[in-house]
């Protein structure tokens, strides 16, 4: 069994650990001067006393610039209006529109008193119930919102379920303040451990945009602190008579304090609001560095987090993916994430309208979920993944640029109304900005009339392709194209018939290309040259299906080319591949190779040739 309280003589060791808290407690006493005076004043004195302070911290009101600070005045206000110990405070919030409330700010209450960061919803007997239940038990409440609760009182004027959930937390406040053993420790002093945490002071501010504020004050810290150092707990008020004068004097700040707060509330959207424009300079500044599609989503789910600041070091966006849509297959994908398993981001593929991402990729319309459990029935179809369905909001936006709607981004945080109608605007603006970046960049990197990749977005493209094979172990294929005889078309056809030839074998190489993306891991189709010059690289391939790939290609181009020329006549390329990371490691020494390989084709012409490092004949200046 524990020592008793008794038993090991505690006062003195609780003594010597509360030395600290003495001093505070000293300088406590120190402060209540009102008390003192008031032994010696008059009615009418005290009174004018009263009145002069209400000015004094109506001066005060002003100068608050936030919420913490408006807490500190609260608290000094309540002190200096004759509290008679060391308060602590704490604000809530409360939706006015649903059952939810969360903590605001708190002062002198740290780790002692119960905070909610997150909206919880109100049960009975909760602070709210509390007070807006208030009246049925007698206590004044209308006009003054201004409420003292006597914790015993109280109880016994509840109902039955509000009684019980008021006793469990009075049952955890005094676990948290006095420890688990409190019972034993403090067996002689239980009575003085209830009346330490007799007092709650509320005082309701109500109509703050979708909220009403309540504070919260007590001096249970203070209390504790003293009982644990063998000292009585003291009460709220001495004496009545201060009480109603404390009261009088707080209605009379009421207005100030609700016109203060409210204007604390609005600066800080104000200075939420400089914030975004700042982040999203920055946006544009950081995309226009980003030379492929991409990179520009990297770049955007990077800077996510900071667009949505929950505190200094922390975010509201935990999970963020950018989904596009891919024509082929008729379908969104996701083509990069941050905070997402490797194999939902693999695996997930929705149909337009399917799920929250679906439906805003075929409508353009975005959408907010504020709590995704509580509107799962509303929101997902069967198969939505457990991670959506979870606790917490979620925006979606289209990536929408001169009416083309690339996809969809997405964010999504733990917490439930993390996101708010203005968020989703500014979602919104932050989906565009990506989206003409997007369409920007395509416009750049790519031939307007045949949407081939031009040569030096398209090096930049396969780079990038290198290091992804570089990372992951897959191997490139590097197919190079080069048109037979051109000059001879030209010259039988003219230019103008030329480049339409180019045009056809163009889109030739690309639909063989696009029919069989589903075997490699991503490919791209590049203008290398001229116009008759064209790269194929093809990531995640081995030789042999690079082989057939150019194969496909060649009959293709072979077999359709006399469409567009004159009868009996037709077109024919030459093919070279070269291998990463078995032929270099490189891009130039791979497209060196490739070259290499198609002067070997030209030798008959009509044919591929894979790279053959051992081939002396091969017009490859690494080779002797
Ligand atoms: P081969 O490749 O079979 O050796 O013979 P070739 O006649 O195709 O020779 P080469 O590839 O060296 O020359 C390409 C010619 O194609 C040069 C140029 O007249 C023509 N050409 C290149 N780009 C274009 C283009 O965009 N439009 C048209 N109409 N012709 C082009
Ligand atoms: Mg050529
Ligand atoms: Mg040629």
């Amino acid at each position: 069994m524990r020592p008793t309280r008794t038993g090991r003589s505690p006062i003195v060791s609780h003594a010597k650990r509360m030395e600290p808290q003495l001093a505070q407690i000293r300088a406590a006493r120190q402060r209540r001067e009102i008390i003192n005076q008031r032994a010696i004043l008059e009615e009418t004195t005290l009174r004018h006393l009263f009145h002069d302070r209400v000015i004094q911290i109506r001066n005060k009101i002003s100068t608050a610039k936030d919420l913490r600070e408006m807490m500190r005045l609260v608290r000094i206000t309540l002190e200096s209006l004759g509290a008679e110990s060391s308060l602590g405070v704490c604000g809530y919030r409360y939706s006015r529109t649903t059952n939810f409330m969360w903590s605001a700010t708190r002062d002198k209450l740290q780790g002692n008193s119960r905070y909610f960061p997150d909206p919880a919803p109100l049960n009975p007997g909760e602070k709210k119930h509390f007070i807006e239940t208030a009246g049925e038990r007698g206590y004044p409440m209308a006009p003054t919102d201004i409420l003292l609760v006597d914790r015993f009182n109280d109880f016994k004027k509840m109902s039955p379920e509000d009684r019980a959930q008021a006793e469990a937390d009075l049952e955890a406040d005094l676990v948290r303040y006095f420890g688990a053993h409190y019972r034993e420790d403090f067996a002689n002093d239980l009575e003085n451990l209830r009346e330490a945490l007799r007092y709650n002071l509320y005082i309701r501010w109500p109509g703050f945009d979708q909220y009403d504020m309540v504070i919260m004050a007590n001096n249970h810290v203070h209390n504790a602190q003293l009982v644990k150092a063998g000292f009585p707990p003291e009460p709220l008020f001495h004496d009545h008579s201060i009480k109603e004068l404390f009261f009088e004097s707080l209605r009379d700040l009421q207005i100030p304090y609700t016109s203060k707060l409210r204007e604390v509330e609005n600066g800080r959207k104000a200075e939420l609001r400089l914030l975004r424009g700042d982040a999203l300079h920055k946006l544009q500044a950081a995309l226009d560095q980003g030379q492929t599609p991409q990179e520009l989503f990297e770049i955007t789910l990077g800077l996510l987090p900071q667009l949505f600041p929950r505190t200094a070091e922390e975010s509201y966006v935990e999970r963020s993916s950018v989904m596009l849509f891919d024509e082929d297959e008729g379908r969104l994908s996701i083509v990069a994430a941050r905070g997402l398993r490797d194999d939902i981001v693999k695996n997930t593929h929705l149909l337009p309208g399917e799920n929250l991402a679906g439906r805003v990729f075929k409508t353009g319309i975005p959408l907010l979920v504020l709590d995704a459990f509580g509107e799962r029935k509303d929101v997902f179809s069967d198969r939505a993944l457990p991670e959506q369905l979870a606790k917490g909001a979620c925006m979606s936006v289209p990536i929408l640029s001169e009416g083309k709607t690339y996809g969809v981004l997405n964010v999504r945080s733990r917490r439930i109304k993390a996101f708010r109608e203005e968020e989703l605007r500014f979602f919104e603006t932050v989906a565009g900005i990506l989206a003409n970046k997007m369409r920007r960049l395509s416009l750049q990197n790519r031939d307007e009339d045949t949407g081939l990749y031009l040569r030096k977005p398209g090096v930049r493209r396969v780079n990038n392709m290198l290091e992804k094979a570089l990372c992951e172990g897959l191997k490139l294929a590097f197919i190079m194209i080069d048109l037979d005889k051109f000059k001879r078309i030209n010259d039988r056809y003219g230019h103008e018939a030329g480049d339409k030839v180019i045009a056809a074998s163009t889109r030739i190489i690309m639909e063989v290309a696009r029919r069989h993306k589903k075997e490699f891991s991503d490919h791209v189709v590049i203008r290398w040259g001229n116009g008759e010059e064209f790269v194929v690289a093809v990531l995640g391939t081995d030789a042999s299906q690079a082989m057939a790939l150019a194969e496909e290609i060649r009959l293709a181009i072979q077999r359709q080319s006399h469409k567009f020329l004159g009868p009996g006549d037709f077109v024919t390329a030459s093919f070279g591949i070269s291998l990463y990371p078995d032929h270099g490691t490189v891009l130039e020494e791979i497209a060196r190779h490739a070259d290499a390989a198609v002067y070997r084709s030209k030798d008959g012409r009509n044919r591929v040739t894979f790279y053959d490092p051992t081939d002396r004949n091969l017009r490859d200046s690494t080779i002797p």
